[in-house]
């Protein structure tokens, strides 16, 4: 069957053709790691996740390469360490882990490759110094700029001029700058912040120069789909391609560039000033990821998304269904060509979903069970979903107290990581934890 998807760069749906189908390539700008991920960001990840899963479906699995980066050096995650008085390493090893936990939960596959920006220095700085030789760069007083002004199709993603992108992007005024659009490559470091020896000085890399490093390394100077949520479209995503395109004398840097919609929570912007700000890992102290996942994909990726607590409820309420209907069945060799042509068409995982309603109603245990899990949905049978969400309260309730004690006592002298191991270790055992400025309460999760 063949798939058509949306490209950024058309602003339509096309045919999709993969330079190579024996090595069909995709990168997805991943996490900078700092702090917990959020249900935002939970977004790209579980939908270019099924895009992975589809590609090897139609590409078969050793055919397909799907590079997810972690950026692992930037400004929030030095402030974080400064402010915390621990090693940038620590944030960044603890943060990782917990991501990769996180995700886990929500059945994402593992990509290809996972590489990490701090291990890209010498790339980065290879495409900067082609970036000067080829005149897209300048050095100017310890930093390197790219200069917008050298090609004239920059904006080619973001379909804006030069003068509307400046506007758009609040971009930093600074006297050295050719032009107010122009942005670092590389940026000499202050004392205490990373740096690594450069021919311009001891410094760090901009962002954006990060993604086409990583890319160039796994992928090559040019592949297949590149993809994103909708707010990297600019300025990253042109950055990157005025990056690799000029540095790496290409006309493309990827074919395809895809982007996701925009999530807000119960209609608002999320923001930590709202207090809507939903990580993954307390949704998964109450949902199980199924719900989370499941629910992620009842809207269109493109579409603008809002994630709500009536939305939850009525995922969980459709996943009981479906594994009613799955029972202990074993997936059929085949996938029902409905959600398949749903897929196909632009990811467009709502009618995949209205069709394994279909099955469900038919009766079509195995058919249900090998459409779903293309979607990353239905791993487990009937029995081990009952198992895995049944009450489970292994702790008599002086205990629990008694640890709900113990980690108020580790707050009081700022011990959080021993207050979030005890927190942790009673969702493990099924204790939900609630605090208030009353105190903390306790529920037992469903
Ligand atoms: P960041 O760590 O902020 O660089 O974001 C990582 C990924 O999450 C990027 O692909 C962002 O576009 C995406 N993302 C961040 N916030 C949201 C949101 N509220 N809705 C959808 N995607 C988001
Ligand atoms: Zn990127």
């Amino acid at each position: 069957m063949e798939l058509f998807i949306h490209n950024t760069l058309s602003r339509e749906k096309e045919r999709f053709q993969p330079l190579d189908a024996q090595n069909v390539r995709m990168y997805v700008c991943g996490p900078t790691v700092y702090d917990f991920a959020h249900i935002g960001n939970a977004r790209p990840i579980i939908v270019f996740d099924v895009l992975f899963r589809l590609l090897r479906h139609l590409y078969g699995e050793e055919h397909v390469k799907y590079v997810r980066n972690i950026t692992d050096v930037d400004d929030k995650i030095n402030a974080r360490a400064a402010e915390e008085g621990v090693p940038i390493s620590e944030i960044t090893a603890r943060t990782i882990r917990q991501f990769h936990e996180d995700i886990a939960q929500l059945n994402v596959l593992p990509p290809s490759v996972e590489p990490r920006a701090t291990e890209h220095i010498a790339e980065m700085q290879v495409l900067i110094e082609r970036l000067i030789e080829h005149g897209c760069a300048y050095v100017a007083e310890g930093h390197v700029l790219y200069d917008v002004s050298a090609k004239p199709d920059y904006g080619i993603l973001s379909k804006r001029s030069l003068e509307e992108m400046i506007a758009g992007a609040r971009v930093e005024v600074a006297p050295y700058k050719k032009n107010p659009g122009d942005f670092v490559l590389w940026k000499p470091s202050k004392e205490g912040e990373p740096a690594w020896d450069s021919p311009w000085g001891a410094g760090r890399p901009g962002w954006h120069i990060e993604c086409s490093a990583m890319s160039w390394k796994h992928l090559g100077s040019t592949f297949d789909i590149h993809g994103g949520g909708i707010d990297l479209q600019f300025p990253h995503h042109e950055n990157e391609i005025a990056q690799s395109t000029c540095a790496l004398n290409t006309k493309f840097m990827a074919r395809y560039w895809m982007h996701n919609g925009f999530l807000m929570v119960e209609g608002e912007k999320m923001s930590k000033s709202l207090g809507n700000f939903i990580t993954i890992h307390a949704l998964l102290e109450e949902w199980p990821g199924e719900v989370l996942r499941l629910n992620m994909l009842r809207a269109h990726y493109r579409a603008p998304f809002d994630w709500t607590r009536k939305g939850l409820e009525e995922s969980r309420t459709v996943l009981e269904r479906l594994y009613r209907a799955v029972g202990e069945a074993e997936p059929a060799e085949t996938v029902d060509e409905e959600v398949l042509a749903a897929l196909c068409d632009d990811l467009n995982t709502p009618k995949a979903i209205a069709a394994l309603h279909r099955l469900a109603r038919e009766g079509r245990a195995a058919e249900l069970k090998a459409a779903a899990n293309l979607l990353g949905l239905l791993p487990m049978t009937e029995s081990q979903w009952l198992e895995a969400t049944a009450p489970k309260v292994e702790l008599d309730e002086a205990e629990i107290e008694r640890l709900i004690a113990a980690r108020a006592e580790a707050r009081a002298r700022k011990d959080f990581a021993e207050a979030d191991r005890i927190r942790d270790e009673l969702a493990a055992r099924g204790i939900i934890l609630k605090d208030s400025p009353q105190g903390t309460t306790w529920e037992v999760k469903r």
